[in-house]
């Protein structure tokens, strides 16, 4: 039996915060926004995986009015998220995802995220896709206010 899910998020980009990306600290003039460590590509993943599972939205989960997530490793998170996963029976066939910036180039760091990633989700580094777009300048992701990304997950359930 299998589940797929789909998962979204989107981030500021501003000056003064740390630019964190698939549990990566990636250099850049300017970090996400956010009451954890602003992690789009993680926090789109997470969404996937409980939505793979039907088990509510990472807001849900990890609201911001609480205190215990301010500035929480979204890697913490995942990892969370993926005992859920796993009380529910499921274990992860594999994960892609698309991170739409436009800035900074993402390829020098695609070895070390799936380094941090794949132990947690318990796939093969063979198993997540990492792409990233642009927007050709257009929108508030063109002009660089903001970064976000896709994510899809499929899950199969465990003998
Ligand atoms: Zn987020």
């Amino acid at each position: 039996m299998y589940r797929i899910g789909i998962g979204y998020d989107l981030h500021r980009l501003v000056p003064g915060r740390k630019l964190v990306l698939g549990g990566v600290d990636i250099p850049f003039h300017l970090g996400a926004a956010g009451h954890s460590d602003g992690d789009c590509l993680i926090h789109a993943v997470i969404d996937a995986l409980l939505g793979a599972v039907a088990a509510g939205d990472i807001g849900g989960h990890f609201p911001d009015t609480d205190p215990r997530w301010k500035d929480a490793r979204s890697t913490d998170l995942l990892a969370r998220v993926m005992e859920i996963v796993r009380e529910k029976g499921f274990e992860v066939v594999n994960v892609d995802t698309v991170v739409v910036a436009e800035a900074p180039r993402l390829g020098p760091y695609h070895g070390a995220i799936r380094d941090v990633l794949c132990p947690i989700l318990g796939i093969a580094p063979s198993d997540l896709g990492i792409k990233a777009k642009t927007a050709e300048g257009l929108g508030v992701i063109g002009e660089g206010s903001a970064i976000a990304c896709h994510a899809v997950t499929l899950l199969r359930k465990c003998a």
